[in-house]
């Protein structure tokens, strides 16, 4: 019924609000039910003026005894009452309202208290005014606050969501749940107390989302989405791929190779050699942490898949790394008379024609390129593989496009994705549960962990001839800065600065500069060069960030380490360290550090573990953030959260399952419930 009752029929909702509400997803009645609150204020209770902590929301009655105007950088109206045990401060405020601030008069307050110039303020407090003999009642259950956007008050959510709880009482919603949940409340009690807990209820618990109502909640969305796994799953198993045998060109390549592949690195392939033999598309997500020797599986896959007469995609989100793919594709496989075939978005025309007819006629067995893969103009011949390298730069509309590319006669190209950003295992399973997942844990043998200072940017100037100073010794090293242009927004090093600045005070270092806005082939030479040696010291922007292999650099300086993420960090750090040297790498940070910055840098300093430093990544920011937001779009969960509720998800699994098997068509209502507006979804 509720998911039926459009938010029309609410009243004080006319077409306007509604059109805001449907912005974030919200059209019935049931929508705004699954509406919660981000957090709550405890209204129910009043804390004495001489009571009052700083740093926590307060309410507060108290007398007003003097009410100033105050001059300054930004003026302000301050009020005090009960002769300075608490100031209200207000920045924004019009005539009238100051002049409702008349000494004696009493005012309830509710904010979060803290220190100020004149002792302990609340900067614009609720509040309200009132006959000191008649204070008004006090909230009998705590207030929500709803995530919101611009133009809808909290005082509109208060009203909207009184209605719809009404609606509720009169039209419970369906239980869903097959089992009976001895330890939480059923569906419409939680409902209840989420949207309005009882000053008895427990505000910490509430505030972590870890009240028994909230996890009820939260438990049967992560069961609609086990089960929307489950489905994507069966539908998969019904789609078809071309069967690619196992290759005699694979043993060629790797009896070429100067190294042995590690046993991670055999276990990975073995496993991707039995996927792609079979006729329903592989779904592989490969991780290997930064250096683990991802490409060459991925150039053997390809192999795979060319001898078996179709082609294979490979797709990387830079156009350095992708031109690195294309040198090493080349050198291993052109002696093995496999053609290359090379695509970016910054061809010539006729070269562009020409690498696009080659794709199209099918001469063309093995294709890299960036995004430019999966535009309009592109039409493969046989697209048997698609391998997209470091995914967790891509969104998950761009894996989509590209896997359709392929669909041909019925038949889909079989996927390997590989990234180098290690996510947690627990985060894995929800976010990829539709993938299995393929672990490179181990290095190849002889690499040293990098070694890594933390240094104040006072001291540039010494850490630049130092590093000039190891160039001169044979060393090879990389500056990175992470913007490109002076900005007086972030006041970052410019990488251009930086180059002219070594150049002018080491004539005789071989400088490089890479950044994003050179054009391809003068990346491609400068890369090249630094390759070959030719070059000692690469200043660059954060376009080396992701696959570049330069293995004899053995130094890297990062500016402003402050600014970047942890992933972002371990990522860049990962182009030294690769040859058989001890690798240094400097991050240098502009002082005062943030406690988060801080922790992050001594992350960096402690590990080169990439899990280790992804586990620390996802207790620093939450999860949504360390996949990026630009892939979440199987993760987005309105409630839950992981790690957070991991916790819940084995039993989420089991009840899942059970639903699946024996309850097709609440299978069907949950996921109606909780997943209909997540399209990604849907289509992942
Ligand atoms: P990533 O996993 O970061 O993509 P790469 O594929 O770029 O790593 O490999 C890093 C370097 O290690 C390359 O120079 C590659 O040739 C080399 N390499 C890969 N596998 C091995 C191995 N088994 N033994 C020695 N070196 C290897
Ligand atoms: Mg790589």
């Amino acid at each position: 019924m509720l998911e039926k009752l459009k938010l029309t029929t609410l009243k004080g909702v006319g077409d306007k609000l509604a059109e805001k509400l449907a912005t974030l997803g919200l059209n019935c009645v049931q929508d705004l039910l699954f509406h919660l609150p981000l957090r709550y204020q405890d209204k129910t209770r009043l804390t004495p003026l001489h009571a009052v902590r700083p740093y926590e929301e307060q309410q507060v009655d108290g007398v007003i005894t003097a009410v100033q105007f105050r001059q300054g950088r930004r003026p302000s109206l301050l009020v005090t009452l009960d002769n300075g045990a608490l100031n209200l401060r207000f920045f924004h405020f019009n005539h009238r309202q100051a002049q409702q601030f008349v000494r004696g008069k009493a005012l309830r307050a509710f904010g979060e208290v803290r220190p100020g110039p004149t002792g302990l303020e609340m900067v614009h407090p609720q509040y309200r005014l009132f006959e000191p003999d008649h204070p008004p009642p006090l909230a009998d259950t705590l207030t929500p606050v709803y995530p919101s956007t611009e133009g809808i008050g909290q005082s509109t959510w208060l009203k909207l969501t009184d209605q719809a709880l009404r609606l509720l009482t009169q039209y419970p919603l369906p239980e869903l749940l097959p089992e009976h949940l001895n330890d939480l409340p059923d569906l419409n009690t939680a409902l209840r107390t989420v949207h309005r807990p009882l000053a008895q209820d427990d505000l910490n618990a509430l505030m972590e989302q870890r009240h028994p109502a909230q996890q009820r909640l939260v438990l049967e969305e992560l069961i609609a989405h086990q089960v929307g796994l489950a489905r994507l799953r069966a539908q998969k198993r019904t789609l078809k791929a071309p069967s690619l045998p196992p290759s005699h060109l694979v043993n060629q390549l790797l009896a070429s190779l100067p190294f042995a592949l590690t046993g991670a690195q055999q276990r990975v392939l073995h496993q991707i050699q039995a996927d792609l033999k079979r006729t329903h598309p592989m779904q592989r997500l490969v991780q290997g942490d930064v250096g683990s020797g991802k490409t060459i599986i991925a150039a053997l896959a390809a192999l795979q898949a060319a001898d078996a007469g179709f082609q294979a995609a490979v797709m990387a989100p830079t156009d350095i790394l992708a031109e690195q793919h294309r040198n090493h594709f080349m050198a291993w496989l052109k002696p093995l008379a496999v053609e290359v075939a090379w695509l970016n978005g910054r061809l010539k025309a006729a070269e562009r024609r020409a690498q696009l007819a080659r794709i199209e006629d099918g001469t063309a067995q093995v294709i890299i390129g960036t995004h430019a893969l999966f535009q309009q103009a592109v039409t493969f011949h046989r697209l048997g593989l698609v391998i997209i390298d470091e995914q967790h730069r891509f969104g998950v509309h761009q894996r989509l496009a590209l896997q359709q590319k392929g669909q041909a006669a019925g038949l889909h190209p079989h996927q390997l994705i590989m990234t180098a950003t290690p996510i947690p295992r627990t985060l894995a399973m929800a976010a990829y549960g539709d993938l299995d997942v393929s672990i490179i844990d181990e290095l190849p043998p002889g690499r040293k962990p990098v070694h890594t200072a933390v240094i104040s940017m006072a001291k540039r100037d010494e850490v630049m001839a130092h590093l000039a100073q190891r160039c001169r010794a044979g060393v090879q090293a990389y500056w990175v800065c992470p913007l490109i242009e002076e900005s007086e927004v972030l006041d970052a090093q410019a990488a251009q600065t930086t180059a002219e600045q070594f150049r002018r005070r080491f004539p005789d270092l071989q400088v490089g500069l890479v950044h994003g806005r050179m054009q391809a082939e003068e990346k491609d030479a400068i890369m090249q060069a630094f390759q070959a040696g030719e070059l000692q010291l690469l200043v660059a922007t954060t376009v080396i960030e992701v696959g570049v292999n330069v293995p004899n650099a053995s130094l890297m300086v990062i500016e402003n380490a402050e600014r970047l993420g942890l992933a972002q960090l371990h990522q860049l750090r990962g182009r030294v360290g690769r040859g058989e040297k001890q690798s240094h790498c400097v991050l240098l940070y502009q002082p005062p550090l943030s406690a988060t910055a801080k922790r992050r840098l001594q992350v960096m300093r402690e590990t080169t573990d990439g899990f280790r430093i992804a586990e620390a990544d996802l207790q620093i920011r939450g999860p949504g953030e360390v996949l990026g937001t630009r892939q979440t779009g199987s993760l987005q969960f309105r409630l839950a959260q992981l790690p957070r509720d991991e916790a819940l998800l084995p039993r989420a699994q089991d009840i899942a399952r059970t639903i699946v098997q024996q309850h097709p068509q609440r299978a069907e209502a949950l996921m109606q419930r909780w997943l209909a507006q997540r399209q990604d979804y849907a289509l992942a």
